[in-house]
Parts: structure tokens; sequence; C-alpha cells
């Protein structure tokens, strides 16, 4: 049985040696069954321990993909020219830039195609290292993610069935627009006109016009160029509503993205 006395113990004596020290106030009869305790690790050590452990975890299984050789990028891939399916791939202005970031960083491009509304969440979580979507910087998504420089300059616009009597912004107010579900043109007609139709995606919301389900679609201007050409029965009207400008978004302080 060790019986260590010390009855003045220096300060930052293990946690050990202090145990044994307090076993002698403890009447001998029950001294062996508390005897394993003693090399039980401390509390604290264990707290530390933990504390190691989850500082392992993060840095080996949430550590950004970046970091293991690979690029994930989420994206939604209905918005042409920027991000469009061919097949099973994924061709686009886009895709064009991260595989050239890929490239220049000497890592892999794996694309991962989802809904527009959970691109930036994805990079928020870490689930992701890019969202490259054709998105808007706006001061609300600011506060989520850190966006590279502006790579162009975008625009809301009106389409509408060819001949439409809707001919410039003020008509569509008390008509039924269609816009995408957290897009920029979303946000521009719940704030500035009514509540919109929401529709997952800019394809589906032009596809509502053509089929007579709503009076017009806010869209991005350069994918409504892409769904007009497809359908001559629509047209663009010429007033844009907004400016803005697409820049990829990764997490807050990815330096090395960035
Ligand atoms: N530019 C719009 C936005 O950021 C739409 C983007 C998109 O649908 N891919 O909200």
């Amino acid at each position: 049985f060790p019986a260590v006395r010390q009855d003045k113990p220096e300060p930052g004596r293990n946690s050990f040696l202090l145990r044994c020290r307090q076993v002698n106030h403890i009447p001998r009869r029950f001294r062996l069954h508390l005897f394993p305790l003693a090399f039980m690790p401390s509390i604290s050590f264990l707290n530390h321990l933990g504390a190691l452990l989850t500082l392992w975890l993060l840095l080996c299984c949430g550590a950004p993909a970046a970091e293991n050789g690979r690029i994930l990028m989420v994206t939604e891939a209905t918005f042409p020219p920027y991000e469009f399916r061919d097949g099973n791939t994924i061709l686009g202005i886009d895709p064009e830039i991260m595989r050239e970031v890929a490239r220049r960083t000497g890592r892999e491009l794996v694309i991962e195609d989802m809904s527009f509304d959970s691109v930036i969440t994805a990079v928020v979580s870490g689930k992701a290292d890019a969202a490259a979507s054709g998105i808007t910087v706006t001061p609300e998504r600011r506060r989520k993610v850190d966006f590279s420089i502006p790579y162009v300059e975008a625009a809301q616009v009106i389409i509408v069935p060819k001949g439409s009597p809707i001919r410039k912004r003020e008509d569509i107010r008390g008509k039924r627009i269609g816009v995408q579900h957290g897009a920029t043109g979303d946000i521009y007609v719940t704030r500035n006109i009514q509540q919109p139709e929401r529709f997952p995606n800019g394809a589906l919301a032009v596809a509502a016009v053509a089929a007579g389900k709503v009076d017009a679609a806010v869209i991005d201007q350069d994918p409504a160029k892409m769904y007009v050409a497809g359908n001559e029965r629509l047209e663009i009207l010429p007033e844009p509503l907004t400016s803005e400008s697409y820049a990829i978004a990764v997490r807050k302080g990815d330096t090395v993205l960035l």
C-alpha cells in the first residue's frame, strides 16, 4: 500500500501523489477498495485528453477538403451559361473557373449539384469548399461566407410571353410573378413588389411563363437569354431590374482558396 506523506504538497505535484496523501485520512479498512482509484487518470487529465481528441477530430475529419488535395465545389446546374448538365458532366463558366483554380493549386476538382438555396449552407457547414453558382454578392450572404473578387456584372430581368401587356417593371405589380426560390430575383420581387410564386430553379419559373401559369418571371439576365433563345414565344423586357455582381463563395477566413 503506497503511503506517501506530504503535509505541504508542492504546487503542481502530480495528482497521483496528492491522491495518495489524501488516502491517509481514510480509515484503513476502506483503503484497499479505494486503491485502484489511485491509478485512475485525474479528471483534469481526462479533460485535456478530451480537448486534444476534439482538436484532432477537427483537424483531421473537419479539415477543409481543399487541404486533402481536392476542392469540393457545389453548384446548381440549371443556370446556363454558368453551369449546366451535358449528360453526367457539369459544364459552364463556373466549373471552368474552378477547374483553373484546382489546376493552379495542384488539387482535384469535385463538383456536386444541389439546390441553389443549399449551396451557401454547404460551404458554411464545411461540407463544401466553394460555391460557384452564379452567386450574387449580397450583404446577407457576406455575413456567412467570404467572396472572391467579382467576375461578372449581372442583372435581374423580366421574361414575359411575346405580346404580353407587361412592358416595364411597374406593370408586373399585381400579376403572377415566378422566381427562383432564394435567388436575388426572389429577394427583389418580395422586397419591392409583392409575394412571388417560387420555383426550385429559374428554368422552371420560365417554363411556368411558357405554360401560362404565371404572367412573368424574374431571373438572372444571362440564363434568361439562353432560355428565351430556346423558346420563340417568350421575350425579355429591355429594362433590367437590378445591377449585381457574381463571385465565388468560400468559408469565412479560407484565405488559401481565396
Ligand atoms: N444570381 C442569383 C443569386 O445569386 C441566382 C443564382 C442562381 O440561380 N444560380 O441569387
